[in-house]
């Protein structure tokens, strides 16, 4: 059930209805907005009588909310959710890069791509220390040394970073070093790590199953939400369908959707999505287009060499090409892509 609260509220009649909430034994998750205030009431919801809530003061109206999700919908609140990592705002007016490489190789190639991305307009570092692989004989990544790899880049360029995490345990240790957790499609239902990460202070880039639907990850964003972590972002990174001429279907649908459905920001990945180097820009500019908040690119100094996802991966000068692109689209759609901020050029120029 869901409290709107009266535009003119008093700070008081707020506090009564929360400890109303607390001694029926429900939760409740506060949503401050502009114009008003919304209490979500979290529990079983069988035994609530909304009308007992209707007579309370500076309370509007309540809502039922029929979606399985609560804190995740639109209805919980309005506005669009925007998360500030650093100077960096994701899910505003600006549309936030993300770029790296699919795994964190060696201290040369993170620090080459970093400056590379960076030059040519991403504000995050994207880079894999724990690779979820599909085969236990593939390349499984640096572990923390990665990490520690990664942190070097973001002291030198100013890039923050958005790396894995792929188990509860591993939380603590990516969260010292990473801006961001990223859950990967392969752990979007670890409902132990969802509450884990849902524990900690810091973003989380949530990607969707391979196989989920969107309600299914919302109900995943829906874990981190209600253990307190209101910070995050969804990861559309293509499903898998019959199709068999690109490595995943891209589901462009998912973003006017997830927008409607969700006040969450709403990252694209092209890179997972279509699977293939030479698609990925145009798939990048149509993600833009349909209203992505950012984008999640793989980029490799040598593409041919990487240890993982070597195909799909930009060469630096293809990324920049991506970037100008997506600028234009950007622009015909009334956003721009969020610049360094004045913090990341100053470490560049120390
Ligand atoms: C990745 O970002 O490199 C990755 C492993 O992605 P996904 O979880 O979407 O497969
Ligand atoms: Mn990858």
């Amino acid at each position: 059930m869901i409290i709107v609260m009266k535009p003119n509220a008093t700070p008081n009649q707020i506090s009564q209805v929360l400890q109303r909430i607390e001694e029926s034994g429900f939760r409740a998750h506060i949503s401050r907005g502009e114009e008003r205030t919304i209490i979500g009431v979290i529990g079983d919801e069988r035994h609530l009588d909304p009308d007992q809530w209707n007579v309370l003061e500076g309370v509007e109206r309540t809502m039922r909310v029929l979606r399985p999700y609560k804190l995740a919908s639109r209805e919980f609140h309005q506005e669009n959710t925007v998360i500030e990592v650093g100077d960096v705002r994701i899910g505003g007016d600006q549309i936030a890069i993300m770029a790296g490489p699919c795994s964190v190789e060696s201290r040369e190639q993170i620090l080459e791509t970093a400056r590379a991305v960076k030059e040519a307009g991403a504000v995050i570092l994207r880079g894999g220390a724990f690779k979820p692989r599909t085969s236990p004989y593939s390349f499984q990544g640096l572990g923390e040394e990665g990490l520690k790899l990664l942190a070097e880049a973001r002291e030198e360029t100013g890039l923050l970073v958005v790396t894995e995490v792929m188990s509860p345990d591993q939380v603590p240790l990516v969260a010292h070093y990473a801006d961001i957790l990223q859950i990967g499609a392969r752990n979007m239902q670890n409902y132990p790590l969802l509450r884990a990460v849902g524990e900690v202070d810091k973003p989380v880039l949530l990607k969707r199953g391979m196989s989920s639907t969107i309600e299914e990850l919302l109900l995943a964003a829906e874990y981190i939400l209600s253990r307190g972590n209101y910070n995050v972002m969804l990861c559309e990174r293509g499903i898998r369908t019959f199709e068999r001429a690109t490595r995943n279907t891209f589901d462009i649908n998912a973003i006017p959707v997830l927008k409607e459905l969700t006040h969450l920001p709403v990252i694209a990945d092209p890179s997972h999505g279509v699977g293939l180097w030479q698609h990925v820009i145009p798939v990048a500019r149509g993600a833009i287009a349909a209203g992505a908040d950012g984008l999640l690119i793989e980029v490799h100094p040598d593409p041919a060499k990487a240890w993982s996802d070597g195909a799909q991966s930009l060469t630096p000068e293809n990324f920049a090409r991506l970037v100008a692109e997506v600028r234009r689209v950007a622009e015909a759609v009334g956003r721009s892509v969020a610049e360094p901020t004045d913090a990341q050029t100053a470490t560049v120029a120390a």
